[in-house]
């Protein structure tokens, strides 16, 4: 079928929910993408964060083929191994004592706000409901993960929303203070607000609040949805802050590409969930998690890759500072590890598109902020190719 039919039934077939950019992309290969007339890009968005190890990284294709052909799906009345295995690794390679597993980010943060109700509820009493979040984040699309996003817009439209939810300014810790009532349970924060425009707390922030939480006895769920699995340079962001969650979820790249959510938690918070209060027919799948294992794998393998991440984080952060040197419309450049944004002063998304004019994928958040979230294996010369063609798209903005 020509690129145009696809693109004419897409439109036809699918719900609008997307603005879809017209290209339909058919293959992929480590930093590369290839469309349906061939053309060639390289990607700077690992379908946003998903693809760490770039595409169809071959332990984890490996490890998905030999799956297909053992066990597909079994249900969880039974032990599945892929899954232990996945546990197993979890738990040896973070803060947490046990795993629950699902299929996407928001289901993930939705058992994050289940659990964190009953553990509550039922050591400090019924009361013991409310969750604070912080504007400007983003926790997925499920009514409840919704009205957990401080964001409006995303909220509009599906009134009324879950109850039990308050909003601060992220990274302001005397906010929270503020906030907290004898309803909180819990506080639920990005390590870094992804969504939000690549937004990075304050130094000593997170520090400061688990003081404050261990003080008043409340949980800290952290959601690296996004900035899980080596995206900043460690295998988890929290390790960049010195302070370990309470509760803290997982998705897009636990599955080198495929769907797997994950929620992880101290024993004794954990503890607070006995059989019956949480479920998914395909959460902890084996064909989900023998990718998990695989991708887990290769992330850690020698180490290389995150220390990879941090330097190439570094040289391209650089690249993007001398941009905004360039040119006054560029306000900031932030980030951490392979999650870095750039400022603009104006609409960001014909950039994005002249991008991928020019076989570069990128994206925009919050209408301004160009996103780049490559996969962690990108090299020096792509960070140089993705920075002359934005100098070349740039400086066709700028005013002579
Ligand atoms: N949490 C964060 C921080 C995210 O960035 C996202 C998605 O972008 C989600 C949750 C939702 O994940 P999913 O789309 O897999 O439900």
């Amino acid at each position: 079928m020509s690129t145009d039919k696809l693109i004419e039934e897409s439109k036809k077939y699918l719900m609008n929910t997307y603005n879809r950019y017209p290209v339909v992309f058919v293959k992929g290969r480590g930093m590369k993408l290839y469309d349906s007339d061939g053309k060639e890009y390289v990607d700077f968005l690992a379908g946003i964060s998903v693809n760490n190890l770039g595409h169809c990284h071959p332990k984890v294709v490996v490890a998905i083929q030999k799956q297909a052909q053992k066990l597909m799906h079994v249900s969880n009345y039974y032990h599945i191994e892929p899954q232990i295995h996945l546990a197993k690794m979890l738990v040896q390679n973070s803060f947490a004592d046990s795993v629950f597993f699902c299929n996407s980010g928001a289901e993930a943060n939705e058992a994050a706000i289940k659990l964190a109700r009953k553990y509550s509820k039922t050591n400090m009493g019924e009361q013991k409901y409310e969750i604070i979040t912080a504007e400007g984040s983003f926790h997925g699309r499920t009514i409840t993960t919704v009205t957990a996003t401080g964001q409006p817009k995303y909220q509009k439209g599906f009134e009324p929303v879950t109850p039990g939810f308050k909003y601060v300014p992220f990274g302001d810790v005397s906010a929270v203070a503020d906030a907290i009532t004898d309803n909180t349970c819990a506080v639920m924060l990005e390590p870094i607000q992804a969504e939000g425009g690549v937004r990075i707390p304050p130094e000593n922030y997170f520090r400061e609040l688990k003081t404050l939480l261990d003080e008043k006895k409340l949980l800290l769920i952290l959601d690296e949805v996004q900035t899980g699995m080596g995206r900043t340079g460690k295998l988890f962001a929290y390790e960049h802050y010195g302070v370990e969650p309470d509760i803290m979820t997982l998705a897009k790249a636990l599955g080198g590409g495929a769907a797997i959510g994950a929620m992880l938690a101290k024993g004794k918070v954990a503890g607070a969930f006995s059989p019956g209060d949480h479920a998914s027919t395909f959460g902890g799948n084996p064909l989900a998690c023998a990718a998990g294992v695989a991708s887990l794998d290769a992330i850690l393998e020698d180490g290389w890759l995150l220390s990879s991440t941090l330097r190439m984080g570094e040289y391209l952060g650089k690249g993007l500072m001398n941009l905004k040197k360039k040119y006054p419309f560029v306000k900031d450049v932030r980030g951490r590890g392979l999650l870095i944004g750039m400022e603009l002063d104006m609409d960001a998304s014909d950039i994005v598109k002249d991008a991928l004019k020019d076989g570069y994928v990128i994206n925009c958040t919050m209408g301004n902020v160009l996103r780049f979230a490559p996969p962690l294996i990108v090299t020096m010369e792509e960070i140089e190719g993705l920075l002359e063609t934005l100098d070349r798209i740039f400086e066709k903005r700028s005013p002579r």
